[in-house]
């Protein structure tokens, strides 16, 4: 579907909660250490997000890969191409919010994608306990801090901000916990009430664009 857009650059219009996107771009449904949460999901256009974001997120996943060669990536919902109300979401109106399922560890510490299929809501069913844990599978902290350090390594040479990320708070400590949740510890707002809906299975973030966060690398 990637191929039927448009060359034109994006504007994210308004804000999640109420807003548009003009000419959205879609995430690619996999690549080298990362795939979507459903590939019908993202057939169907929910992946849509502006074009700085969604190259800073490819470029970041490279940039994570060097460093976490075995680790497993998988991004959630994102938005219309269009953008305009996301069913189920709340948000996730102007492709300025994206969705990152926690990346996890099996019973024997080895990375795998987070399952995500119709019977657990794509991986929106999964529930996991105050540790991080959920049957056999444990949040990586660790590669989850990462990627955010890296994300936000990034944001100034794509004229990003991450405003604000949405996770469960009783999560929260043993992300900051983890050897890159020190370097990320104050640098990022996080949410202190539980949100509306669950967010122990990933990670809402949500970026602001402007050409005033734009430094040269
Ligand atoms: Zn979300």
């Amino acid at each position: 579907m990637i191929f039927m857009e448009n060359d034109r650059p994006s504007v994210s219009v308004g804000t999640p909660e109420k807003g548009k996107l003009i000419n959205g771009k879609r995430l690619p449904t996999r690549g080298g250490n990362f795939k979507a949460y459903s590939f019908l999901g993202a057939a169907l256009g929910r992946s849509a997000t502006h074009h700085r974001v969604r190259d800073l997120i490819l470029d970041n996943y490279r940039i994570v890969q060097m460093e976490f060669s075995g680790t497993y990536f998988v991004y959630g919902e994102i938005g219309w191409p269009k953008g305009g109300p996301f069913y189920p979401h709340r948000t996730h109106q102007n492709g300025l919010a994206v969705d990152f399922m926690v990346p996890v560890l099996n019973r024997d510490g080895k990375s795998v994608p987070i399952p995500t299929s119709i019977f657990n809501r794509f991986g929106y069913g999964l529930e996991f306990d105050r540790k991080g844990k959920s049957g056999d599978l444990t949040i990586d902290f660790d590669a989850m801090a990462a990627h955010l350090f890296y994300l936000l390594q990034k944001c100034p040479q794509y004229g990003i901000r991450i405003d604000r990320i949405l996770f469960d708070p009783h999560l929260q400590s043993h992300l900051l916990d983890a050897p890159y949740g020190k370097k990320i510890k104050g640098r990022i707002r996080f949410n202190q009430r539980p949100a509306w809906v669950r967010h122990d299975d990933h990670y809402h973030v949500i970026f602001s664009i402007s050409d005033k966060h734009l430094t040269t690398p």
